[in-house]
């Protein structure tokens, strides 16, 4: 796979697939940006080597072309973080889309209208993905969080290319995971977190392949506990995932993991901050009791195996942490990631609620690497090649 450093982007007409999947307000204005500034670095590095932009990107999902899903609400915002005209195009093909394109100057940039207006685009449509081609000459991908999908802009169309790479963003995203995943500092640890065992178990499995320590928290914690013979009130559990977390405690035996669960929980009669609170052993939880966070003797327990650490990936809140009655345990962790980091440790957070966590507790710049995509990361932590990643080697 070629890097973006290594690219000739002189006088060249670049198509460069972004996520501008942003979300909106009631107003309909754009509720946070960071989508769009996160791909200004590849397209400033591509205009400051006298390249010329066609930027294209998907928004939601919609059924057909619909006026509150067009990406030409996005270009005051991106004028205004490139400092710099962006010319918009209402169409993502055709004969006036390649007139726009062609006409490109180098230092210029065009946002092509919202790729999913055509079904083509999620069928991975070779015919349509032959004419977003024939835009540029250079094809970058900066779109991580859609390189888990099979869709005509993100793998179909770097066929036709011949220069083609990863844009810095996800350039990053490939970096960091190989930091964790081949050849990491050890020891390795993965804090895994989260409502449920079920979207997590094949990262959980494929982990093991990876890390000397592997610490469970969150609601999925709770199906291990019931597993093992413990009695979890009426905290969250899911029956049938039960055999799933044998065949997870013995294989972590074979690989010689060593498996973390809570020993207590923050335990309340209600879902919410009104009910009672108390700190129990997670072996015990009574009947109209519920586990939503770890308590005070795991979180000195998890806090340890955090320091101690290396390499870090963490996925997954260790509690309720949007309540704040439930978000010392995910706070706790969160700072000794930060820590460790500080220590010298490669921190890695990926997944969407992990993020908003560390977000939350503004310890983002206090950590290795926060991943921008959350499908797409959960993929890669399975252990499976992403399409879009694929398409660019
Ligand atoms: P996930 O998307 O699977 O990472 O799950 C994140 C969600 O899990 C967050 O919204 C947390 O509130 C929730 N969660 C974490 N711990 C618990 C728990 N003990 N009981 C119920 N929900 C939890």
């Amino acid at each position: 796979m070629k890097s973006i450093n290594e690219i000739d982007f002189s006088e060249k007409k670049v198509f460069v697939r972004v996520d501008f999947n942003v979300p909106f307000d009631d107003a309909g204005r754009i509720s946070d940006n960071s989508r769009i500034v996160a791909a200004v670095p590849t397209i400033k590095h591509i205009l400051s080597r006298g390249g010329s932009c066609i930027l294209a990107s998907h928004l939601g999902r919609p059924k057909g072309k619909t006026k509150e899903l067009s990406l030409s609400k996005l270009v005051p915002d991106l004028e205004k973080l490139l400092s710099l005209n962006v010319l918009f195009s209402e169409d993502c093909i055709g004969e006036k889309t390649e007139r726009l394109c062609s006409n490109l100057k180098p230092g210029e940039v065009i946002l092509l209208e919202n790729l999913r207006f055509y079904q083509e685009e999620a069928n991975a449509d070779e015919s349509f993905a032959k004419k977003l081609s024939s835009l540029a000459e250079i094809y970058v991908n900066d779109a991580y969080g859609t390189t888990h999908r099979d869709h005509a802009s993100t793998t179909t169309m770097a066929k036709f290319f011949n220069l083609k790479c990863p844009g810095i963003l996800l350039e990053n995203e490939i970096t960091s995971l190989k930091k964790l995943m081949d050849n990491p500092n050890r020891p390795v640890t993965a804090i895994i977190g989260g409502a449920k065992v079920s979207s997590k178990i094949s990262v959980i499995a494929n982990m093991l392949d990876v890390v000397d320590n592997l610490i469970i928290g969150g609601g999925m914690a709770y199906t291990f506990i019931k597993n093992n013979g413990g009695i979890i009130g009426d905290s969250i559990f899911e029956k049938d995932k039960l055999n799933d977390c044998s065949k997870i405690i013995s294989l972590a035996e074979e690989k010689n993991v060593n498996l973390f669960f809570p020993v207590d929980v923050v335990a309340s009669n209600q879902f919410s901050e009104k009910g009672l609170k108390k700190a129990i052993n997670i072996y015990q939880i009574p009947k109209g009791w519920q586990g939503l966070d770890i308590g005070p003797l795991t979180v000195s327990k998890f806090e340890n195996i955090v320091r101690e650490s290396k390499t870090i990936l963490w996925n997954g809140p260790m509690g309720v942490f949007e309540m704040p009655a439930f978000e010392q345990g995910t706070l706790a962790i969160a700072k000794s990631v930060a820590e460790a980091t500080r220590s010298g440790a490669f921190s890695l957070i990926g997944g969407g609620d992990s993020v908003a966590a560390i977000k939350k507790f503004n310890l983002q710049d206090r950590v290795s690497f926060i991943s921008t995509g959350g499908g797409a990361m959960l993929e890669s932590l399975e252990g499976k090649t992403l399409p879009g990643i694929k398409a660019l080697t």
